[in-house]
């Protein structure tokens, strides 16, 4: 039987920078006078990627893409016809399942009628809008190359092209965000119904420029308290709870049937290979993780040694396991540990697990999982279970 894996291919252009973005992304005027240069980049970038796909059809022979996901970046940057030869190169070198969940992240304003049709010739059967806000001024102050308006737009554009599973991002704990515009943004976006709503806390990121403003001094008092942050996230749960959707992971909603498959080959540590600068694999226990060089990585030389390659130790992957099942709402099945490692998970994580499930942070059955009140000190928790490994 074939291995199945996830695919993920980085697009690292915007049309610009949102200031507060850390993300492996860079600008990418597509207006008339870097018309040229911007094509030039774009297409040396995309004859890099489908070398790197190519180049990787023998260690994938044995396998079936089952989930693809395209992020940046925007890739809704990419023409229709660019899109088509991208799956057109990855399908000669992998095989997609029948079923295969085909997603892509889109910026509102970037997304145009004949480029949807194309995007859906390709294959793109999931399509994940980043929205942020439905409050214009907190809109101009992440630094969004659009509005709430636009952002409509784009979703009726996509219903009207045919997509039926749709997910949008947004965030709260911005800047000046009261629980009143929050509630706002939640409200105005399950309105539409959307299939799926990530729901992020902002991280005021070292590097943009909402850290030299935000993170330290005055600037800080702009930012919600944590009391409020706390108030957003349980809001959201409850809210969004009442209207049909399941958190499945700390901050992703779902209805039934839509959690993102790719996403939870992250959480459950299931095989991924990443194509494209900076992007991470995850295959046959190793972890490889491209150049973040943009020159280093047109030339195929530069990306293969410029690959780090890292072998998990046993305990490592442990940890990873834990660490990462843990934000999963399932939680981490103890078979699944024990098919895995071979030990069962209270031999290892034994006194780690009694602390928490007796301070009420863990609940313990056929899964670990956290509680509502874990997942409010999630970060604690799971630094407890990267330091507790000793077998
Ligand atoms: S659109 Fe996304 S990736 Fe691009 S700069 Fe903004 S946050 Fe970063």
């Amino acid at each position: 039987m074939k291995r199945r894996v996830g695919i993920y291919i980085h697009i690292p252009f915007c049309r610009k920078k949102c200031n507060y973005c850390d993300f492996l992304s860079f600008p990418l005027e597509e207006t008339k006078p870097e018309e040229t240069q911007s094509k030039t980049k774009k297409s040396a970038y995309l004859k890099a990627l489908c070398e790197e796909i190519r180049q990787s059809h023998s260690r994938l022979k044995d396998c079936v893409a089952d989930t693809v996901f395209i992020g940046g970046g925007t890739p809704s940057l990419l023409s229709g016809e660019e899109i088509e030869e991208l799956f057109d190169e990855l399908r000669s070198c992998i095989p997609l399942s029948e079923d295969a969940e085909l997603s892509m992240e889109m910026n509102p304003g970037t997304a145009r009628p004949d480029r949807l049709a194309a995007y859906r010739r390709a294959g793109i059967n999931r399509v994940s809008v980043g929205l942020q806000s439905a409050c214009d001024k907190e809109l101009e102050l992440l630094g969004r190359i659009h509005t709430f308006a636009q952002f409509e737009q784009t979703y009726a554009m996509l219903r009207e092209s045919g997509f039926s599973n749709l997910n949008v991002d947004i965030m709260s704990a911005l800047p000046f965000q009261s629980m009143e515009t929050y509630a706002e943004t939640l409200e105005r976006v399950a309105a539409l119904k959307p299939e799926h709503i990530s729901a992020y806390s902002l991280i005021v990121e070292p590097g943009t420029p909402f850290y030299d403003r935000f993170a330290e001094g005055e600037g800080q008092n702009a930012l919600p308290d944590e009391e409020t942050d706390r108030r957003m996230y349980a809001y959201t749960t409850e809210y969004l709870k009442e209207r049909g959707y399941h958190r499945y992971e700390i901050s992703n909603y779902a209805r039934d049937g839509f959690a993102c498959r790719h996403n939870l080959k992250y959480w459950q540590m299931e095989e991924y290979i990443g194509f494209g600068l900076g992007s991470a694999s995850y295959f046959g226990g190793k972890r490889y993780k491209n150049t973040e060089d943009f020159g280093t990585y047109l030339s195929a030389q530069g990306r293969d040694e410029k690959r780090e390659e890292t072998a998990l130790a046993r305990e490592e992957e442990m940890e990873e396991f834990m660490f990462l099942g843990l934000r999963t709402m399932r939680g981490v099945p103890k078979k699944a540990f024990y098919d895995r490692f071979g030990v069962q998970m209270c031999e290892v994580y034994g006194s780690v697990i009694d602390k928490y499930v007796q301070s009420g942070l863990l609940v313990s059955d056929s899964c670990l999982r956290l509680t509502d009140a874990g997942i409010d000190v999630s970060n604690t928790v799971m630094a407890d279970f990267l330091l507790s490994v000793s077998v």
